[in-house]
């Protein structure tokens, strides 16, 4: 099993689940003792929305953001590369955007775990994009919010704290590392795991690929939505979503043009990252 599996296999057992009517108490800020003590020595696992919002707020593209601020844990059991958010090598090990008074300095742009917690969230199902999803409450003794009286049901928190982008987009991400082609013993080779990587978190390096290789002599994308995948990086990763179903899974999400043979390298190749 796979260090993310154990984890998953640790929740189902052993943590008691919650409705989105369930109620809890908590309350989080600058006057808790505990202030920016849940921001040091952290596993916090990105979405692709994620690192599509933080490198935004710190404006910088996505080869850079992922190269400074992002490692990727090596397990051979697992099947496709989870970025997780690295943390200063000093001895608290702070994460790189916390300020000892201003507290997370990307807070608008924070990733899926931070607004979620204390709040976590899981399903039972493996492989499956519709299994039913509950929640689930992470108690650790450093933090000091749950002995407060503000009370919230999970579903107030969760309109409180995580736009709706990050429920649509993580969809989007499942139907792609939940397909069931993967229940079906599908393994991606290392190109196409180049791709996934570059079209969900690289999407700068995605960017180019389709605008400066031979990408759109290959594949007819209406010019509507080139227009948006070139001016929006929302657009740009919904692209990279359809991409990876069409070209993992055979999914008929993308045109391809009459002539497209002539511009790929080799009778037999698929899309590759590589190709110019
Ligand atoms: S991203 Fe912000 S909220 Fe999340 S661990 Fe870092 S400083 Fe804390
Ligand atoms: S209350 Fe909990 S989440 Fe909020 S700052 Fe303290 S430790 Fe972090």
């Amino acid at each position: 099993m796979t260090e993310i599996e154990d984890l998953k296999e640790q929740i189902l057992k052993e943590y008691p689940r919650l409705g989105l009517e369930d109620k809890f108490k908590f309350e989080c800020g600058p006057h808790l003792e505990c202030f920016n003590v849940c921001c040091s020595d952290v596993n916090i696992f990105l979405t692709p929305y994620d690192v599509l919002q933080m490198r935004k707020a710190l404006n910088i593209d996505s080869t850079n953001f992922l190269s400074k601020y992002t490692i990727i844990p090596f397990d051979k059991k697992q099947k496709l590369p989870v970025p997780l958010l690295d943390m200063k090598k000093t001895e608290t090990k702070e994460c790189y955007f916390v300020d000892a008074e201003k507290g997370c300095t990307i807070y608008d742009h924070r990733p899926w775990p931070c607004r979620m917690y204390p709040i976590g969230s899981a399903s039972p199902g493996e492989t499956e994009v519709h299994a039913e999803q509950f929640y689930f409450m992470m108690h650790e003794d450093h933090c000091k919010g749950h002995q407060r009286s503000r009370e919230w049901s999970v579903k107030e928190w969760l309109e409180d704290q995580v736009p709706n982008e990050y429920a649509e987009f993580g969809e989007l991400f499942k139907r792609v590392t939940l397909h069931p082609a993967f229940a079906q013993g599908k393994d991606l080779a290392p190109p196409q795991i180049d791709m996934y990587w570059t079209a969900l978190y690289d999407i700068d390096k995605f960017k180019k690929f389709i605008f400066e290789s031979t990408f759109l002599q290959r594949f007819d994308i209406e010019d509507d939505r080139l227009d948006a995948i070139r001016e929006n990086d929302e657009d740009l990763l919904l692209f990279g979503f359809d991409w990876l179903r069409f070209s993992l899974f055979g999914e008929k999400r993308i045109q391809i043009r009459p002539d497209a043979d002539k511009w790929i390298k080799g009778k037999d190749a698929k899309p590759s990252i590589k190709d110019g």
